[in-house]
This record gives C-alpha cells, sequence and structure tokens, in this order.
C-alpha cells in the first residue's frame, strides 16, 4: 500500500497539532490526549453547568464522581480560581441531598461515574485519530520519535487501524519493547554492587517505563495548561 505524504485523511489543523504536541510530551499520546479532554470537560462541567438540572439529575442518580474524576475536579478546582469550591458545593449539594431523601440507594448498587463515560467516548475518538495520522510518512516520523504508547492504547489503536498500519504500529510497539528489555536488564546489571559502570539516561527510568508502558500513563495533578481549559 501507498504511504501518503499527508498527515492522514480527515483530519483539521487543530486535531493534528493537538495530536503533535502530544506525541512531543513525555509517556503515552493517548493517555495525556484523553487526560485532557477529561479536565476540559470536568472544567466546563464546572464553569458553565453547575446550575443545569440535568446535570445536577444525572449526578444524583450517579452518586458523584468516581474517586479518580473527584480527585481530578478537586484538582482543578485547586488550581483554577475560576472554578469555584462554591460551584463543587452547588453540584454535591444536590448528590447528597438525593441519597438523604432516598436511602435506599446508600445500599447501591453504584451507578457508573458520568466522567467515566464520557471518557469512553475520548479514548475510541482520539485512538480513531492517532490510526487515521499514522496512515501517512510525516505521522509516522511524529510518532516513532514519541515515547510511543501504551499497551492498552497500542491494542486500542491497532484495533482500528487498517491492516498496514496495525502492522506497521505493532513492528514499533515490538521494537520499543525489546529497546526496553535491553534497558531494565542494564538498569539490575549495573546495580549491582560490583558492576562500576554508570547508568545511561535510557536506563535510570526502565523500571518507570515498564510500568507505565504495561499499564498506562499516569498523571499526578492536572497537566492541561490554564489558560487551554
Ligand atoms: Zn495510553
Ligand atoms: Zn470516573
Amino acid at each position: 500500500m501507498r504511504v501518503g505524504k499527508g498527515s492522514g485523511r480527515g483530519l483539521t489543523p487543530l486535531l493534528t497539532r493537538r495530536l503533535r504536541e502530544a506525541l512531543a510530551a513525555p509517556g503515552c499520546p493517548l493517555c495525556r490526549l484523553v487526560r485532557i479532554g477529561e479536565e476540559r470537560w470536568l472544567s466546563t462541567l464546572l464553569y458553565e453547568l453547575s446550575g443545569d438540572p440535568l446535570t445536577h439529575g444525572e449526578l444524583a442518580r450517579t452518586g458523584g464522581f468516581c474517586r479518580e474524576h473527584a480527585r481530578l475536579l478537586a484538582g482543578l478546582v485547586e488550581r483554577q480560581a475560576l472554578l469555584t469550591p462554591a460551584a463543587v458545593a452547588r453540584l454535591y449539594e444536590t448528590v447528597v441531598g438525593a441519597l438523604l431523601v432516598k436511602p435506599r440507594r446508600l445500599a447501591g448498587p453504584a451507578q457508573g461515574c458520568p466522567a467515566c463515560r464520557y471518557r469512553e467516548g475520548l479514548v475510541s475518538h482520539h485512538a480513531g485519530v492517532l490510526a487515521r495520522f499514522l496512515v501517512g510518512e510525516e505521522g509516522r516520523a511524529a510518532y516513532r520519535s514519541s515515547a510511543g504508547l501504551c499497551l492498552p492504547h497500542f491494542r486500542l489503536v491497532a484495533s482500528r487501524a487498517s491492516g498496514e498500519v496495525r502492522s506497521w504500529l505493532e513492528a514499533d510497539f515490538l521494537a520499543r519493547l525489546s529497546d526496553l528489555r535491553r534497558r531494565l536488564g542494564e538498569l539490575q546489571r549495573k546495580q549491582r554492587y560490583d558492576v562500576g559502570e554508570p547508568l545511561l539516561p535510557g536506563e535510570v527510568g526502565a523500571w518507570r517505563e515498564a510500568l507505565w508502558r504495561l499499564g498506562g500513563s499516569w498523571f499526578d495533578g492536572p497537566i492541561t495548561p490554564p489558560g487551554e481549559l
């Protein structure tokens, strides 16, 4: 199959720019794009929809956000002056009130977190965008010099890609794993007391890379620049 020069079919300049930014940053680019999407969604919800009856109704039904999204929301409020504690209080007064009105909800079953549901759509969208981006040589060059995908997102993007892109992506992923295995070995060997060789930069963090490569990248706090929320 011919490999095009462009950055993939049907990709807008904005999508391509965001993807390139994620590819230039540390860790899995898809984990990062999804996380930024979640932060934008939570910010909009808090800033514009904290008085919206539908939003209140949905959160009351689900009993609020899951731990991960509650923590992310707290991080956004602590960092962004426009996102106020009062807006969270307004939403959660409804959630707490709903539990008091219908105590049988305390017994569960737990309902799905709305932010987790939103994330499913985000993951699928960005996986499709990346699969199209990798059709072109330009996209492949950007991906090659990136940190590459985590295993869960590699599987997803590969499942969304055409046969030729899937083969290319799989070969790239195997090469990354092979290099990672070598660095994991070097990290152990050089840490032995009787080996005096210094660790190279890629070897020092190999253990950490193995954790995110197989499990997915994690972020300690909000990662979207405040001006872009
Ligand atoms: Zn990932
Ligand atoms: Zn959640």
